[in-house]
């Protein structure tokens, strides 16, 4: 029988080659109101989720978003929180008010938002 087993050097591989293909992309998280939209800065790393948890507690789909250093380092902020929503791609940055400072998670994830159900 044929070894098949993942080593730490295929991880290594994954990472890098995760590294080339952000080369062309760029952030994909809001950056300001609509009507002033600034040119997205370049991506910097993945925000990555897993997505479709089933009966079994497998995910199915591995969601992943490129994101700026500037929102990297956002989403290590604990006095920001990041509403991101699968159904349509957007995102929205919230300033945490006191309120919220029970949640310790840095984002929310929603499956439909507004947006999506005016489409
Ligand atoms: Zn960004
Ligand atoms: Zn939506």
């Amino acid at each position: 029988m044929e070894d098949i087993r993942p080593s730490v050097l295929d991880d290594n591989i994954n990472n890098f080659i995760d590294r080339l293909s952000l080369e062309n992309e760029t952030c994909c998280l809001k950056h300001g109101p609509k009507e002033m939209e600034i040119k997205a800065p370049p991506a910097v790393d993945f925000l990555c989720q897993h997505l479709g948890f089933k009966d079994d507690n497998v995910a199915t789909e591995l969601l992943r978003i490129p994101i700026c250093k500037e929102c990297a380092e956002a989403l290590l902020n604990p006095e920001w929180l990041l509403v991101y929503c699968v159904g349509c791609n957007s995102s929205q940055w919230i300033f945490k008010p006191k309120a919220y400072n029970k949640v310790t998670e840095g984002i929310i994830w929603l499956d439909e938002c507004p947006e999506c159900k005016e489409i």
